[in-house]
């Protein structure tokens, strides 16, 4: 999962960042509105955290925009204290969430968390299937009570693959939510990923889709 921080508050942003890739999660910056939007709207993220008072184009114009373009990805706005009608006028422009500064990241992490659950149609916290199962607040992954001990990029793989269970990823879309977007990307290594994780978890798990992808259960 890829999360894009639109925040132009160096010392914020670095921090969100910080504390999205301990959760698990590929993160990108943008530290104003412009290049925000632009991100927004070309590279496909799976939440964003979007701060509302920011340089070249505010937040909520960003919001507007995206919106009016298709952009459906969820967007927690980070509104100021006290200023309740961003809080309206951010809901009004397609924000799924907001959170008032000054926040703790904890919060925003379950925040994050509980969107692309959402997004993904799933009502439980944590991702199972059969004996697997994927603590999202701690990353912890246990296979029959069993903890099984995987790398950033293998947890990445598996999560985006429980998410989407019974949809066909393809290796672009996996090599587009699993790096960050300065990350020197080789959509050759899923494989090595798909590989690993069936050594760890087993052979039945990840299903190849000829020519597709990789999947894990058919629709
Ligand atoms: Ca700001």
């Amino acid at each position: 999962m890829r999360i894009l921080v639109v925040e132009d508050d160096p010392a914020l942003s670095k921090q969100i960042v910080e504390a999205l890739g301990a959760g698990g999660y590929a993160a990108d910056r943008a530290g104003d509105g412009e290049e925000g939007h632009f991100l927004g709207e070309t590279e496909p993220y799976d939440a964003v955290v979007l701060d509302l008072g920011l340089p070249k184009v505010d937040g909520l114009t960003v919001l507007r925009r995206w919106r009016q373009a298709g952009v459906a990805v969820p967007v927690i706005i980070l509104t100021a204290r006290g200023a309740w009608h961003e809080k309206v006028e951010g809901i009004d422009a397609g924000a799924d969430d907001y959170l008032t500064k000054p926040f703790r990241l904890e919060e925003l992490l379950a925040r994050v968390r509980a969107l692309i659950r959402r997004s993904h149609g799933h009502a439980a916290p944590d991702l199972e299937r059969g004996h697997l199962r994927v603590e999202m607040r701690t990353g912890r992954v246990t296979q029959n009570g069993e903890v099984v001990a995987l790398t950033a990029h293998e947890y990445r793989v598996l999560v985006y693959l429980l998410m989407k269970r019974g949809q066909v990823a393809t290796r672009t879309d996996l090599t587009e939510h699993i790096y960050a977007q300065d990350f020197d990307r080789d959509s050759n290594t899923i494989e090595v990923f798909v590989a690993r994780l069936r050594k760890k978890l087993g052979d039945g798990l990840i299903e190849t889709v000829r020519g597709f992808g990789y999947r894990i259960d058919p629709p």
